[in-house]
């Protein structure tokens, strides 16, 4: 890959004027990543497009959205670009380098993905199952991506309800029955929930944590649909409260029961999703610089050039095993730090779904 690097700043006028002549002067018609610097060589944005010379002219012109440019520029006195062989490359390099750079205004200007919503299960005493709408601790379990927040917002209290788990605040200390200074605190939590029986109350000792960790672990193999416990369980009271002809019961168990096999259903066409995207991707690059990505379930697992020896082919069967052969467990569970590319790769094939015709399964064992 070629790298272009612009003169160091002199004034800002001078400076922009200078840029943008370099630009002219320097920047190709070709896919790539630029990374804006501002003063002391901090990178404070970082760009891909699949013309550079285009995009970084456009920020001279103030047609790249007006505001960002003129935001952007206010801040850099010196940009550098490199090339990658593809759209696709630079769209992977750009996602990594703003992950490892974390540039300031990429993290201000944060692109609005709320429509993916994620339900995490957060650290803690008595760890509670939230939605939130992107992924940050990497000490935390992520379930998704989604669509719909509202509709998960719902399924998941039903979730809650149904386990016992709780819902309220961080700040909310909690106190197990099996902690030794419960005689210290107040017998009630002032919290509808434990009243009408929905959550064990971990804050007054309404239950161990043992308890509260069995039921956090039913939730979890229900997010990963390998256990049906909470949806029986509403099943079977709704049949119990059917018999008893408590019929306005009845019907409000059947709306959680259908609310949580929404949820199931999410998860099961998220799984589907995800697990389709495991091929061999081959993608044209600039001048021949052909890439072969090896995808696993949503995630570049191996990429390396297209072989064109005996050898280099043997090689990229020996990597296409390494990646496809050892198994692993479906689930949509998905680890914080692949999070970003399994959205960027998602809505890749979805943008361009003529791309999946021609990738190659051979190595897909899932
Ligand atoms: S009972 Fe306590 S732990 Fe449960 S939701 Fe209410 S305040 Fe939170």
């Amino acid at each position: 890959m070629k790298r272009r690097a612009l003169p160091a700043p002199i004034t800002d006028d001078t400076q922009l004027a200078r840029m943008r002549a370099a630009v002219r002067a320097e920047a190709k018609d070709r896919p790539g990543v630029y990374r804006m610097h501002a003063t002391g060589g901090e990178v404070v944005y970082v760009g891909k497009s699949k013309r550079v010379r285009t995009r970084l002219l456009s920020y001279f012109r103030g047609a790249y959205p007006e505001e960002k440019a003129a935001r952007i520029l206010r801040e850099a006195v010196h940009i550098d670009w490199e090339y990658t062989p593809s759209e696709f490359a630079a769209l992977l390099l750009e996602m990594r380098l703003i992950k490892k750079l974390r540039p300031r205004l990429n993290v201000a200007m944060k692109r609005d993905d709320r429509h993916f919503a994620f339900i995490k299960i957060t650290r803690g005493l008595a760890p509670k199952l939230t939605v939130v709408r992107g992924a940050s601790d990497d000490q935390a379990a992520y379930y998704g991506p989604f669509q719909g927040a509202r509709r998960v917002e719902d399924s998941l209290r039903e979730l809650n309800d149904v386990l016992g788990l709780r819902d309220c605040t961080f700040e909310r200390k909690m106190h197990f029955s099996d902690q030794s200074e419960l005689f210290q605190i107040a017998r009630t939590p002032g919290c509808i929930r434990y009243e009408i029986r929905k959550c064990l109350g971990p804050c007054v000792g309404g239950c161990s944590e043992s308890l509260y960790q069995q039921r956090l672990a039913m939730a979890r193999a229900f997010l990963d649909c390998v256990d049906d416990t909470p949806l029986e369980s509403l099943r079977r009271d709704m049949e119990a409260s059917s018999a008893r002809l408590e019929f306005e019961r009845a019907a409000a168990l059947r709306d959680k029961a259908s609310r949580l096999e929404e949820l199931r259903v999410q998860f099961l066409r998220l799984r589907c999703g995800v697990e389709s995207l495991s091929f061999v991707y081959t993608v044209a690059g600039h001048d021949g610089d052909d890439r072969v990505y090896l995808i696993r379930r949503g995630r570049v697992r191996d990429e390396r050039p297209v072989p064109h020896t005996t050898r280099d082919r043997a090689a990229l069967e020996r990597a296409i095993a390494d990646v496809f052969s050892p198994p692993e467990r479906p689930t949509t569970r998905v680890p914080t730090h692949e999070i970003d590319e399994m959205l960027l790769l998602t809505s890749w094939f979805s943008r361009f779904p003529k791309e999946l015709e021609g990738v190659d399964r051979q190595g897909q064992q899932e």
